[in-house]
C-alpha cells in the first residue's frame, strides 16, 4: 500500500509538473506568434502605404499625359505637373515614362537609371501584352552595382484614347527604404523579417543576409509552398536556409503580390522555457526520487520492526531451550480452547509426561547431558504431535504438556502410549545408561459451562501422580469415566 500510494504521489506530482510544463510552453509558442504577428500586420500596413503612394502618383502622372492641354505647356511646366506628386513618394529613387517602343519619353530626374533594353523587360512586356491597367510590381534589380542599390520597378500602362498601348509610367522604389523602416523593430536576435514576391522570389531581407540573394527563387521551398497556400498564420518548422526549427509568421499584404515573413528561431523563443523548465524539472525529478527513497526508508524499518516484533513474540512464546511452546502459551492456549470447547461441546485432552528419575540421571550425567536429553525427550514428543491445532509445551523441568483439541480419551490414551514408547525406545543418550522412561497423566473432558480448565490441569497432574505411583514408565488417563491405566510393556 505504501509503494502504491509513493507510486500515484510521484505519477500525479510528474503530471502536474508536465502539464504546467506543456502549458507554459504552449503559451511561450502562443505569446512568440502573437507579437510576431503583430509585426507583420505592422509591416503589411507600411508596406500598403508606401505602395500606395506610389500608385496614385503614378495615376496622376497618366492622367496628366492623358490631358491634351499638356502639350501646350512650356516644357518646364510639363514636367513640374507631370513629376509634382512623386516628390510625396517615399525611397523615390525616380519616375519615367517611355513610348510604345521603350524610348524614354521624360522622367523626373536627369541622373534616374533606366534600364537598358527597357522595351525587353518583363513588366515592360507585361503591360505591352495586356490591357490591364494595374499596378505591376517588378522582380528587384541592380540599378548600381557600386552601391549595391537594389530596386524594383513599380509600373502602370499609359493607353491611347482608343486603348491602344501607348507606353509605360514607373517608379523607381529602393528596397534599402524598407531596411531603415524595419530598423527600429525588436525581432530579437535570430529573427529576420522578409518580403516575398508571391511567385517566391526574395526582394529583400532584414537583417541583409549572405545567407540568401536578393532575387533569389525560392517558389520550390516547402516553407513557401505553405505560405502560399495559407497567405497569413504561423506554423514551425526546419528552416531549408537555415537548417534549425523556425517559427514562421507572414501575411500577404492586401491586394498585392507581396508575401511579409517574420521568421524566429525556435530555440531563442524557448530559451527561458528551457531554463526553467530544467530547473523545475530537476527539483521535481530530485523531489520524486527523495520521496521515492523516504518511501523505501520506511518500507525497510516497518519490515525490521515487523521481523523484531515476530522474533520477540517467538522468543516471548517458546522455551529457548527445546523450541517448545513455554509455560505462558499453554496457559494461554489451554485459556482459549477450553473456552472453545465450551461453547462447542468438543472434548479437549491434556497430557502431562514427566521423565522418571531425571534427578539420577542429571546426578550421574551432569547438568549438560540432562540438558540434551530434555532436548531429545522433546522431539520425540514433538514428533508426535502431527495435527496443527494441537500444542506441544514444556510445562517446567523435565515435565511436558500437550494440549489436544477435539480428541476423545481414546484417541488421547493412545497417543500417550506411543509417546511412552517412543521415549522407551529412543536411543541412549549418554553412553552406558540403559534407556529414559517417562510417566504419562492425561485428561479428557467435555467442558461445562462455568468449570475451570485448572480442573482439566488438576486432573491430568493426578494422573499422572498415579503413573509415577504406579511404577512409572506407564499411561494413566482420568476421563469422565474415571481411572483407566495401561500398564507398560516391558523393555527389549
Ligand atoms: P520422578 O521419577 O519422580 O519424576 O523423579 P525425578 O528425579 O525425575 O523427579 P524430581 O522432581 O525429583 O527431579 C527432577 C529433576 O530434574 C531435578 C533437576 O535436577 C532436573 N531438572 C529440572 N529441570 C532441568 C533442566 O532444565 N535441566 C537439567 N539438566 N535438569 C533439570
Ligand atoms: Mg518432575
Ligand atoms: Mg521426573
Amino acid at each position: 500500500m505504501l509503494i502504491g500510494t509513493a507510486v500515484c504521489t510521484v505519477v500525479v506530482i510528474l503530471s502536474i509538473v508536465g502539464f504546467l510544463l506543456v502549458r507554459e510552453y504552449r503559451n511561450t509558442e502562443e505569446d512568440a506568434k502573437r507579437s510576431a504577428l503583430n509585426i507583420v500586420q505592422l509591416i503589411n500596413r507600411d508596406i500598403r502605404n508606401t505602395f500606395s503612394i506610389y500608385d496614385s502618383a503614378l495615376s496622376s502622372l497618366i492622367e496628366l499625359l492623358q490631358t491634351k492641354a499638356l502639350s501646350t505647356l512650356p516644357t518646364q511646366t510639363q514636367h513640374s505637373l507631370l513629376f509634382d506628386r512623386t516628390n510625396e513618394t517615399p525611397s523615390n529613387a525616380g519616375f519615367f515614362v517611355l513610348d510604345a517602343q521603350g524610348k524614354l519619353i521624360t522622367r523626373s530626374k536627369p541622373d534616374i537609371h533606366i534600364p537598358d533594353n527597357a522595351n525587353q523587360q518583363p513588366w515592360f512586356k507585361a503591360h505591352l501584352n495586356s490591357t490591364s491597367t494595374d499596378l505591376n510590381i517588378s522582380h528587384p534589380y541592380l540599378a548600381n552595382p557600386d552601391t549595391q542599390d537594389w530596386v524594383i520597378i513599380l509600373s502602370r500602362r499609359v493607353s491611347a484614347p482608343d486603348g491602344a498601348f501607348a507606353g509605360v509610367a514607373a517608379g523607381e522604389m529602393k528596397l534599402a527604404y524598407f531596411q531603415s523602416l524595419f530598423r527600429g523593430l525588436d525581432i530579437g536576435p535570430t529573427g529576420n523579417i522578409s518580403i516575398l514576391n508571391t511567385d517566391g522570389t526574395l526582394m529583400m531581407q532584414y537583417p541583409p543576409t549572405t545567407v540568401l540573394a536578393i532575387g533569389q527563387d525560392l517558389s520550390h521551398a516547402s516553407n513557401f509552398i505553405r505560405l502560399i497556400n495559407d497567405r497569413y498564420g504561423s506554423f514551425m518548422a526546419i528552416s531549408g536556409v537555415y537548417h534549425h526549427k523556425r517559427l514562421f509568421n507572414f501575411a500577404q499584404v492586401r491586394d498585392l503580390p507581396i508575401i511579409v515573413v517574420v521568421a524566429v528561431s525556435a530555440w531563442s523563443i524557448f530559451d527561458n522555457w528551457q531554463h526553467t523548465a530544467l530547473i523545475i524539472g530537476s527539483v521535481t525529478l530530485m523531489l520524486c526520487l527523495g520521496l521515492l527513497w523516504l518511501t523505501w526508508l520506511l518500507i525497510r524499518e516497518l519490515h525490521l520492526r515487523h521481523y523484531a516484533e515476530h522474533e520477540l513474540a517467538a522468543l516471548a512464546s517458546t522455551d529457548p531451550m527445546t523450541g517448545l511452546a513455554n509455560r505462558r502459551t499453554l496457559d494461554r492456549i489451554l485459556d482459549l480452547e477450553w473456552r472453545r470447547v465450551q461453547r462447542t461441546g468438543n472434548p479437549v485432552s491434556l497430557i502431562m509426561i514427566d521423565i522418571d528419575h531425571f534427578k539420577t540421571f542429571n546426578d550421574s550425567y551432569g547438568h549438560q547431558a540432562g540438558d540434551e536429553a530434555i532436548r531429545q525427550v522433546a522431539q520425540v514428543i514433538k514428533a508426535h504431535v502431527r495435527r496443527p491445532a494441537d500444542l506441544t509445551a514444556r510445562y517446567g523441568g523435565e515435565e511436558f504438556a500437550l494440549v489436544l483439541t477435539e480428541t476423545d480419551a481414546a484417541g488421547t490414551r493412545q497417543l500417550s502410549e506411543k509417546i511412552r514408547l517412543a521415549v522407551e525406545y529412543m536411543p541412549p543418550v549418554m553412553p552406558g545408561h540403559r534407556t529414559l522412561t517417562v510417566s504419562v497423566g492425561s485428561c479428557t473432558r467435555y467442558a461445562k459451562p462455568g468449570e475451570h480448565q485448572d480442573t482439566l490441569l488438576s486432573a491430568a497432574d493426578k494422573a499422572l501422580y498415579q503413573a509415577k505411583k504406579g511404577g512409572r514408565n506407564r499411561v494413566v488417563n482420568i476421563n469422565e469415566t474415571g481411572l483407566n491405566a495401561l500398564k507398560p510393556k516391558p523393555a527389549s
